[in-house]
C-alpha cells in the first residue's frame, strides 16, 4: 500500500518535471530544424508575379511536327563509310536491314554483345570513330532523367515547408512520422498513398501543393494530386517522348558533369528536332523564371537548359552545313547512362554537306521506326510494267556482265561489254532496295525444276571470262549488299588468281565453267569439245573445292553436239544469250542470258520485260 503510495506520487512528479522539458524539447528541436531550412516562407506569389500553374506555360503544336516517315531518306546506293561502319563495329547485318536502309535510310541492329550500357554503346562506337547520330529520343530521355531529380528536390523541399507551418499548431513528433513516412512513399511514386495519409492526419495539401503538383504535370512527371489540372500537359509533353520513354527514364541514371567529353573520339551528328529542341528550352526558361527566388536549386535546371540551348545551336550549323565545335554536345553523351534489356543500335543515313553518311545511335526505343519488308513480293509493283507471261516458262531474268570497270574505248562494241562500278553498284543496290534474291546454280536449278514463278523477286547475276574487275570490283559490291553472282571462268586462262577465285567461292559467290580455253565450241573435234566442257569443270572444282554445275558457252554458242556431253558431264545448267527473262523449263542447256550496260532505266526495264 504504502509502496503504491509512494511510486504514484513519483509518478505523477516524474510527470510534473518531465512534461515541460519535453515541450521544451519540441520547441527547441523546431527552431534548430528550422535553422536547417535556408528559408522557411512557403511558396507564395504577389499579385504581381505569374502564377506557378501549367497553363502559363502551354508547349506549341508539339506531337505533330516529329513524323517518322518524313524523316525516310530513299538511297540510290549505300553511304560511302557503310562497309567501315559495319565491319568496325561488327553489326550482324540482315538483308532486311539493308532493304531497310536503302528504302528508308534507316535501320535498327541487334546489338551482339548482351548486358551492354548506353554508356558501353557510345565507348564502343567511339573507339571505332563511327560518327554518332545524337537523336530525339536520347535528348528527351536526358531532359526528362534531369526533371525527375528536379522533382523529387522540389517536392522534399517543399515538404518541409508544409512541415514548418503544420508545426506550429500541431504535435512535432506525429507530424514529422507521418511526412517521413510520405517521404518514402513519394521515393517509391506512390503519390496518392502519401496524399491520402496526410489526409488521413488530417495534413490537408494546401494550395502550395497544388501548386506542385502543376509544376510536375508540367515538368511530364507523375502527377502529385489525383485531380490534377495539368493533365492536358503532362500528354503534351508526353508525345513528345516516346510510348516507353517512362519506363526508359526509370532505369535513366543522369547527372550533370562534362568532365570525361574528351573521351568520346567519333564525330557526332544531330538529328534533333528543332521544335522540340525550342520546347524543352523554353520550358527550362520557365522554370528559372518562376522558381530562381523561390529557395529551390535551380542549377541543374540552367545546366539543362544551357545544353539544350547549345544542341540547337549546333543543329542549326550543323543544317546549314557550317562547321561545328562537337565539344559541348559530347556533354549530353557523356552524362546519360541506361541499360537496356535488348541492346539496338539505329543506323541512320543523313546528309552532310551534299554526302550520305551513315550515323550510328544506341537505340533504346522498342517500338519499329521503319515498315517490315516481305519476302512474298514477286507480285509487288514493279517500277516498269512487267510483261505477260510465257506458258511453260518461269521469269526469271538472268543478268549477263563482262568488266566492271571504266573504259576509254570509242568502240562501240568494246564500250559495250563495260560497265562502271558506280552503275553496277546503283543496279545492284536496286536489286537491293526492291528485296530481289538473286541466286546461285543449284538454287536457279531448284526454281527452273519446280515449274513455277518464285514467291521473291529473283534474278541470277553472271559474269563472263573471269576478269581480274570481277574480284576488285564485282565481288566486294556484291557482298556489300548481300548479293551473289555467278563468275563464268575459263579454267585455264584466269585473270583471278586461284586463291582469289577460292575466297570468292567461300564467301557465297558461284564459280562456274566458261570452257578451258574459250574457243568457238562449234568448231572444235570432238575430243576437244569434251576436254573443254567436262576437263573445264574438274580443273574449277580442284581450285575452289566445291562442284561446278553450270557452264556459259564462250561467245555464247554451242550446238546440238555439245548439249549431251554437258548433260552428261555433270551440268545442272547451260548458259547462252538472248533477250528473254522467261526461262524454259524443258531446254536447260541454251538459257538466253540478258546483256547489261551502262545506266539504270534500262536496267529496270530489262527486270520487267527483258532486253531489246
Ligand atoms: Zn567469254
Amino acid at each position: 500500500m504504502q509502496k503504491e503510495d509512494v511510486g504514484s506520487r513519483k509518478l505523477n512528479i516524474k510527470g510534473i518535471v518531465i512534461l515541460p522539458i519535453v515541450v521544451l524539447l519540441l520547441i527547441v528541436s523546431f527552431f534548430v530544424f528550422r535553422s536547417h531550412i535556408p528559408n522557411m516562407n512557403p511558396l507564395q506569389y504577389g499579385s504581381n508575379r505569374p502564377k506557378l500553374e501549367y497553363s502559363n506555360y502551354i508547349p506549341k503544336q508539339i506531337g505533330e511536327k516529329v513524323d517518322k516517315s518524313d524523316v525516310a531518306i530513299e538511297l540510290e546506293i549505300f553511304p560511302s563509310n557503310y562497309t567501315e561502319v559495319v565491319e568496325s563495329n561488327k553489326f550482324n547485318i540482315s538483308q532486311k536491314n539493308r532493304v531497310q536502309l536503302l528504302r528508308y535510310g534507316q535501320t535498327v541492329v541487334e546489338d551482339g554483345s548482351e548486358e551492354d550500357t548506353f554508356k558501353n554503346a557510345i565507348s564502343k562506337l567511339s573507339t571505332s570513330k563511327t560518327p554518332i547520330l545524337l537523336t530525339n529520343q536520347i535528348v528527351s530521355l536526358y531532359y526528362k532523367g534531369v526533371m525527375q531529380r528536379f522533382k523529387l528536390n522540389v517536392i522534399e523541399n517543399n515538404l518541409q515547408k508544409e512541415l514548418l507551418e503544420e508545426l506550429n499548431n500541431r504535435k512535432l513528433k506525429e507530424i514529422r512520422d507521418t511526412v517521413n513516412e510520405c517521404k518514402s512513399l513519394l521515393v517509391e511514386d506512390k503519390y496518392e498513398e502519401c496524399i491520402d495519409l496526410l489526409r488521413q492526419k488530417d495534413i490537408q495539401p494546401s494550395n502550395n501543393l497544388q501548386r506542385i503538383d502543376a509544376l510536375n504535370s508540367y515538368i511530364g512527371i507523375n502527377s502529385f494530386l489525383t485531380d490534377s489540372k495539368g493533365e492536358d500537359v503532362l500528354e503534351k509533353v508526353s508525345n513528345l517522348l516516346s510510348e516507353n520513354d517512362t519506363e526508359v527514364v526509370k532505369k535513366t541514371d543522369v547527372s550533370i558533369q562534362n568532365d570525361d567529353n574528351s573521351s568520346i573520339e567519333s564525330q557526332v551528328y544531330s538529328d534533333v528536332d528543332l521544335v522540340l529542341l525550342e520546347e524543352l528550352i523554353n520550358s527550362t526558361e520557365y522554370l528559372i523564371k518562376n522558381l530562381s527566388d523561390q529557395n529551390i536549386d535551380i542549377a541543374d535546371i540552367a545546366e539543362l537548359g544551357k545544353q539544350l540551348t547549345y544542341i540547337k545551336e549546333y543543329t542549326e550549323k550543323q543544317n546549314a552545313g557550317e562547321d561545328n565545335d562537337v565539344l559541348g554536345i559530347k556533354g549530353i553523351l557523356s552524362v546519360l547512362d541506361y541499360n537496356p534489356e535488348n541492346p539496338k543500335f539505329l543506323l541512320k543515313s543523313i546528309k552532310v554537306k551534299d554526302q550520305n553518311i551513315l550515323t550510328v545511335s544506341p537505340y533504346i526505343e522498342e517500338k519499329t521506326l521503319v515498315p517490315e519488308v516481305l519476302d512474298s513480293n514477286f507480285d509487288e509493283a514493279y517500277d516498269y510494267p512487267r510483261s505477260a507471261f510465257v506458258r511453260g516458262r518461269i521469269r526469271l531474268p538472268i543478268l549477263m556482265y563482262h568488266h566492271i570497270d571504266t573504259t576509254s574505248s570509242t568502240n562501240k562494241f568494246v564500250a559495250g561489254l563495260y560497265v562502271s562500278p558506280l552503275e553496277f553498284e546503283k543496279q545492284v543496290a536496286y536489286l537491293t532496295k526492291k528485296n530481289y534474291k538473286t541466286v546461285n546454280i543449284p538454287e536457279f536449278n531448284t526454281i527452273l525444276s519446280s515449274g513455277k514463278n518464285p514467291e521473291q523477286k529473283t534474278v541470277m547475276i553472271t559474269f563472263d571470262d573471269g576478269l581480274k574487275s570481277h574480284y576488285t570490283q564485282a565481288y566486294p559490291i556484291l557482298k556489300k549488299y548481300g548479293q551473289t553472282g555467278v563468275f563464268f571462268v575459263i579454267s585455264n586462262r584466269s585473270y583471278i588468281a586461284h586463291q582469289q577465285l577460292k575466297e570468292m567461292a567461300n564467301n557465297g559467290m558461284g564459280i562456274e565453267s566458261h570452257s578451258k580455253t574459250h574457243p568457238d565450241l562449234t568448231k572444235v573435234s570432238t575430243e576437244e569439245l569434251s576436254a573443254e566442257i567436262v576437263g573445264s569443270k574438274s580443273v574449277l572444282e580442284s581450285i575452289t573445292g566445291k562442284s561446278v554445275t553450270g557452264i556459259a558457252y564462250p561467245g555464247c554458242v554451242a550446238d546440238d553436239r555439245a548439249f549431251p556431253i554437258v548433260q552428261g558431264g555433270g551440268y545442272v545448267a547451260g548458259f547462252s544469250c538472248g533477250r528473254s527473262i522467261d526461262i524454259s523449263t524443258s531446254s536447260k542447256f541454251m538459257i538466253p542470258r540478258v546483256h547489261i550496260d551502262n545506266g539504270l532505266d534500262g536496267f529496270i526495264k530489262i527486270l520487267s520485260v527483258g532486253g531489246s
